[in-house]
């Protein structure tokens, strides 16, 4: 049996980023690590209560994905667009 968690997605240039809400705990790692300045806190609460992130800048994303290895929890993917 798989577990499917909530899926929010932007849209970028060079990929699409996406943070789920059933993982993320709010701690603000990932918005101090993008050297691009793409991730920034949204309205939204996540699982924990907490504000949740979102990519409010996801024009700048390399798609790099530094977030995704630095996110304790396993919150956010990038999908690097194809060439
Ligand atoms: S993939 Fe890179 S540029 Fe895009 S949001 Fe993550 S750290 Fe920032
Ligand atoms: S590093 Fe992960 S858990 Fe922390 S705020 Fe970013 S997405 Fe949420």
């Amino acid at each position: 049996m798989s577990i499917t968690f909530t899926k929010n997605k932007w849209e970028g240039p060079k990929g699409v980023f996406i943070v789920s809400p059933d993982l993320c705990k709010g701690c603000g790692l990932c918005i101090e690590k993008c050297p691009s300045q793409v991730i920034d806190w949204t309205k939204e609460t996540g699982i924990y209560g907490t504000p949740i992130v979102g990519a409010k800048r996801i024009d700048r994303c390399t798609a790099c994905s530094i977030c995704v290895l630095v996110c304790p929890d396993a919150a956010i993917d990038v999908e690097k667009n194809k060439m």
